[in-house]
């Protein structure tokens, strides 16, 4: 039934669906010795009055997991549409009924000898799921500091793929903010401009405008953030820039918030001990959030086709 937090009773293996105390990864396996891995985090929302469990935005985090892949030159075993398929599979098997997160991972496999390239190890694709509530909080402000731990650039390791290995470089961020008693850290890039949070993208609100970090700026280019980017612009007539922001633009912004399929959207109240806006979860920041909770459970027709049915396939 899964370990530590992760509560789950049967997991993909590929080709198979195997129970979670039996899904294994080789110690002498590439992707475990050196991070050489792609995954995805999905949430999937549990529509009570339909019965029906809706996983957002899935083909578009499948696309994303095979542009991943390109990177490291992972293969994933199927098209999107098969992985839909697999993905809803799951959620089917474990029989869950609440909100979930999702974990595809491909991985490279055992090298026929010791050696970091990439080309020799074999191609494995794995998918476990869990329930999973409130990642950051929705309600209160976070208060935030800016890391000393600079975001990874292009060059070294691209922030654009969802890596394994890259994740050590939000790992010591977030670790560090949270030692030192904050809730979460907002990364500069090499040059000093604002990237993102350690899993988040992050938004200013400036004016009625809404700006955020262009995708040239070693961000993960994130789907909650397209996805605020479209409500913003068709739902609530607000201009959205994606520019370079600088950090101090922060201190000054009426309002900041993360977002991240795990975080949601999420308000920020203090940045290095400068109160930003009020201090608490500001006007807009509340109107995306409550905007963003009806679309991900599939209450909003308009925004429907961003929901796939994991029990009623489609
Ligand atoms: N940046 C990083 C580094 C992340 O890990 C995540 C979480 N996937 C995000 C941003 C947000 O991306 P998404 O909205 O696609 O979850």
């Amino acid at each position: 039934m899964g370990e530590g937090g992760f509560s789950c009773e049967y997991v993909y293996m590929a080709p198979d669906f195997v129970r979670a105390e039996e899904a294994a990864v080789s110690i002498w396996s590439h992707g475990f010795n050196y991070g050489t891995s792609v995954f995805e985090g999905i949430r999937g929302y549990w529509n009570a009055s339909e019965g029906e469990l809706y996983i957002f935005r899935l083909p578009e985090h499948l696309d994303r997991l095979r542009r991943s892949g390109r990177i490291l030159g992972i293969k994933l075993p199927g098209d999107v549409p098969e992985l839909t398929e697999f993905c809803c599979e799951l959620v089917r098997r474990n029989r869950f009924q609440e909100d979930v997160y999702l974990r595809p991972v491909a991985y490279k496999g055992v090298p026929p000898e010791l050696g970091v390239t990439l080309t020799h190890a074999p191609d494995h694709f794995l998918i476990y799921g869990f329930p999973l509530g409130e990642y950051l909080s929705r309600d209160r402000a976070l208060r935030v500091c800016i890391s000393s731990w600079q975001r990874i650039s292009d060059n070294a390791a691209p922030a654009r793929g969802k890596i394994g290995g890259t994740y050590v470089n939000p790992a010591l961020a977030k670790t560090d903010a949270v030692e030192r008693g904050f809730d979460e850290c907002i990364m500069l890039t090499a040059q000093g401009t604002v990237a993102e949070g350690s899993t988040e993208n992050l938004f200013l609100v400036q004016g009625g405008e809404l700006i955020t970090p262009s995708v040239t700026e070693d961000i993960l280019v994130g789907i909650t953030r397209d996805t605020i980017i479209e409500l913003a612009e068709s739902a609530m007539e607000l201009k959205v820039t994606e520019r370079i922001v600088d950090r101090s633009e922060l201190y000054v912004a009426d309002e900041c918030f993360f977002c991240g399929t795990g975080a949601e959207v999420s308000g920020i109240g203090e940045i290095d001990g400068r109160q930003i806006g009020d201090g608490g979860v500001g006007p807009v920041t509340r109107q995306i959030q409550g905007l963003y909770r009806k679309v991900v459970r599939g209450t909003l027709e308009k925004y429907r086709r961003w929901c796939t049915p994991a029990y009623k396939p489609t």
